[in-house]
């Protein structure tokens, strides 16, 4: 089967399933212009997939907005550096459970069963790939290039404004922050690094790192997870004179405790644990790091360029002689760049798009004590969630101010585990978001839409008795 062949096996497959029947929501006027019944903001796989999910809710009136060019939403092909996902191929997610848009029918479309056979996992590359074709074939409304910069909250009868970085507001009866990894929070690099050193001498792996610029160059690199690795094997296949990474600990994280969350069947019930076994799990999570694919590592020291210190957390870092000098316990070290792999803290204070209303947010410090031994101010941070992914308030006062925001990014972690910002995770997700956001957007509407009920009297039967001689002849 060709890629056109399978398009038309999905556009059948979608008929079938009554995809694209008409949209139900009643429409919100506003001075300002058209309101949206749901804006959402992030085009990555959950913008798509939440985008995809609300159409089958015949919610239609949607916009998936993203800061990025067409084509480069996400990590994929701007700042992931590893060659293959670490997730298993098999896993399905934005199809939704319709096999004609899966990524196996994709790749198979294109390579055959003995290809998908021959696959071991995801080229990077052709995960973007796949998005891309998602997004076209499904004709999802998106418009790229537009950056949220904040959001003002319940102008009016429960419509949000998005101001934008750039043009004219937008309008909408709920958002849903689809906006990735780093979505609830920040990129963290140690603040004394920043102070040490002038801005072209270091950047975070989740930055734009020019390393074929950095060809014949020293580049030290601090982390133990998977990012670390990535950037090292990557670095070396651009060049780069020699390639050191640094861990604190004295031995390389083993467990994926991903890999277990995805055989156990955790992950879709994840959110049904009462908060101790959640708080408790998460903690355990972070405390694990993800540790690097067994390939990233194996093509990392393949390279005789490639060097690893364990139990070499860095003491210091200074600028001397036109050199940057790392200093660990196993000595001084000496670099022309540093990437920082040390990974995001989460906490709706740091999100531009949540100013001015941040600390209206419930967070889990807010809803759960954990014991004294076990506290992780880190957990602590994260906001607490209502089941569909609901933004909740901090004060009773504060639920309409909040109504219609979710978020559906990383820093849903402690309530939903791994159903939010990760492949594994995505399609029990999806369901959940959009039978949320479906339903808040009927229940608003409650009284209308009873009333219209109430009202109906459309005849649908036309029949007449006794019946007229033409029709019966
Ligand atoms: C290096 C790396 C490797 C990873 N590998 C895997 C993996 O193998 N498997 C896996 O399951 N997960 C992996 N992840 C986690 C990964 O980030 C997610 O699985 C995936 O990208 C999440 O998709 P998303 O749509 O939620 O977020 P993203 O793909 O990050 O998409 C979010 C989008 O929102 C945009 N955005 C953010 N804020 C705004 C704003 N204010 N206005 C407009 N647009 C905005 C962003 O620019 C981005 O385009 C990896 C992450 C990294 C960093």
């Amino acid at each position: 089967m060709s890629l056109a062949q399978l398009e038309q096996e999905l556009a059948r497959d979608l008929q079938r399933l009554g995809h694209g029947g008409e949209p139900w929501t009643r429409p919100r006027v506003h001075p300002s212009g058209h309101v949206y019944d749901a804006i959402i903001v992030g085009g990555g796989q959950s913008g798509l997939g939440a985008a995809f999910a609300l159409l089958r809710e015949r919610v239609g009136n949607v916009l998936v907005i993203d800061e990025n060019p067409d084509g480069l939403e996400g990590p994929w092909v701007t700042y992931a550096r590893m060659v293959t996902l670490r997730t298993p191929k098999q896993i399905t997610s934005i199809d939704l459970g319709v096999p004609a848009l899966t990524f196996r029918a994709w790749w198979e479309a294109q390579h055959g069963s003995e290809g998908w056979d021959a696959l071991d996992k995801i080229p990077r590359t052709d995960w973007m790939a796949y998005l891309r074709w998602y997004r076209r074939v499904l004709a999802l409304p998106v418009r790229n290039n537009t950056r949220l910069a904040r959001i003002e909250p319940n102008i009016a009868d429960g419509v949000h404004r998005l101001h934008l970085a750039m043009g004219a507001p937008l309008l909408a009866r709920k958002v849903i922050l689809a906006t990735g990894i780093q979505g609830g929070g920040q990129w963290s690099v140690p603040e004394w690094i920043g102070q040490r050193l002038p801005a072209h001498r270091y950047a975070h792996t989740s930055g734009p790192i020019d390393y074929a610029a950095l060809a014949g160059k020293r580049v030290g690199i601090l982390g133990g997870g998977a990012s670390a690795f990535d950037n090292a094997q990557f670095a070396l296949d651009q060049g780069v004179a020699a390639a050191h990474v640094f861990v604190r600990r004295e031995q390389l994280p083993r467990i994926n405790p991903i890999r277990h969350l995805e055989r156990a069947g955790i992950i879709p019930r994840f959110a049904a644990l009462p908060d101790a076994d959640k708080y408790r799990m998460m903690s355990s999570f972070f405390a694990h790091n993800q540790p690097p694919t067994n390939d990233t590592f194996q093509r990392a020291c393949a390279h005789p360029r490639f060097h690893l210190h364990l139990g070499a957390p860095w003491r210091d870092v200074a600028e001397r002689d036109g050199e940057i000098v790392v200093e660990t316990p196993q000595g001084e070290h000496r670099f022309d760049f540093l990437a920082i792999a040390t990974g995001l803290v989460t906490d709706p204070r740091l999100r531009p798009e949540l100013e001015g209303f941040a600390e209206r947010i419930a967070r889990w410090s807010d809803r759960y004590t954990p014991p004294a031994d076990a506290a992780q101010p880190m957990l602590d941070a994260h906001p607490y969630l209502g089941p569909g992914f609901e933004l909740l308030p901090r004060a009773p006062e504060d639920a309409p101010l909040l109504h219609g925001l979710f978020a559906f990014n990383y820093s849903a972690m402690v309530n939903q585990g791994l159903s939010a910002a990760a492949l594994s995770g995505l399609k029990y997700a999806l369901p959940r978001l959009s039978r949320a956001v479906a339903d808040q957007l009927f229940l608003d509407d409650r009284q209308a839409i009873v009333d219209t009920y109430l009202d109906y009297d459309e005849a649908e039967f036309s029949g007449q008795w006794p019946p007229l001689r033409e029709a019966v002849a």
